[in-house]
């Protein structure tokens, strides 16, 4: 039995890593797009969260194409421990911050810090396993919910992978499946709805329980009162262990309680401040919101897709 168990063991991290590694290359290509090659200077030594988890962009310049500047010497900090929104208009390159810091890219001027340590001279993967993200469109497999979820911690037991998709809202809908967890979700999530899918991706965060969470429209396809209730309980999370979060969002109402609003224009930094700071300065957020303010009724439903406009 001794003899036999060890080589399958072995087999099983290998199988357990050679799967991580697919679902690292899925998110990089989900959050890529294109291939462009980032290098890593030899003996790089791991990422080591001093401060958890403080990020700095010093004078970051970049752009997919070099003609085409999206981030314009821009420079911000997001403190350890923070939940920070980065709001701005359709394009302005929201996105493409979150790109920069899991270097999907590098920047073509500046530099990015995570607890003072330029994150191009860090150890890639110690990078990316400090990064947990909710990307706009979550990379599935073709396999069951309950796998698709511990993508996130390959070692979480059944009981581990029930508890985050209670946090993340999905566990009702799952367990109403008639094949509940066992439910295929089909080529590239087919045959789930996008909330669910969303919900998923944050299951599967939560199971990760990285230092570094990031959000890209983690919430965009649920609908008020799901959306509400999933921002609670991942509040919850984020107090719970004073992760630094940022979040990307067009619905201002999920990130209003932020400790930082970032308001991007054009590349650079618009304003920035807390909500009350933001709606005092009269400023674009300001705009914003009150734009987007009228679009719910008393009982805070959205009567318009404010995210369509
Ligand atoms: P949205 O709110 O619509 O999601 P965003 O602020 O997150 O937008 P980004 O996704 O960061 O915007 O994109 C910034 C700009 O860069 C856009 O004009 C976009 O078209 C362009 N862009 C994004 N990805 C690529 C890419 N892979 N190649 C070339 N251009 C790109």
């Amino acid at each position: 039995v001794f003899q036999l168990s060890v080589p399958l063991n072995f087999l099983g991290s290998v199988y357990r890593e050679l799967r991580q590694s697919l679902l690292d290359m899925e998110t990089l290509f989900n959050l890529q797009k294109v291939n462009i090659s980032i290098t890593e200077p030899v003996n790089t030594k791991p990422l080591i969260l001093t401060k958890g988890g403080e990020i700095r962009f010093e004078n970051v310049t970049f752009g997919y194409h070099q003609d085409r500047p999206i981030l314009k010497n821009l420079s911000f900090t997001i403190p350890a421990g923070k939940k920070i929104a980065v709001v701005g208009p359709s394009g302005c390159g929201k996105s493409t911050i979150l790109r920069l810091l899991f270097r999907s890219y590098d920047a073509q001027a500046g530099r990015i810090f995570i607890d003072d340590q330029d994150i191009t001279q860090v150890s890639l993967e110690s990078l990316r396993k400090a990064i947990g993200v909710v990307p706009q469109d979550t990379p599935l497999f073709n396999d069951s919910i309950e796998h698709n979820i511990r993508y996130g911690d390959l070692n979480a037991s059944p009981e581990k992978v029930r508890a985050a998709a209670q946090r993340a809202q999905i566990h009702e809908i799952i367990s109403s499946f008639p094949e509940g967890y066992n439910t295929m979700v089909g080529e590239r999530g087919m045959m789930i709805s996008g909330g669910e899918k969303q919900r998923l991706a944050v299951s599967r965060l939560i199971l990760k329980d990285p230092p570094l969470l990031f959000f890209d429209e983690a919430t965009s396809a649920l609908d008020t009162h799901t959306e509400q209730a999933l921002m609670r309980n991942i509040n919850g999370i984020l107090k719970d262990k004073a992760r630094t979060s940022v979040f990307v969002a067009h619905r201002l109402r999920t990130i209003y309680d932020s400790d930082k609003i970032i308001v991007l224009k054009e590349g650079q930094v618009a304003e920035d401040g807390t909500h009350r700071e933001l709606i005092d300065t009269g400023g674009v957020y300001s705009e914003l919101w009150s734009a987007q303010e009228t679009l719910f009724n008393d009982d805070g439903e959205r009567e318009i897709d404010v995210d369509r406009e």
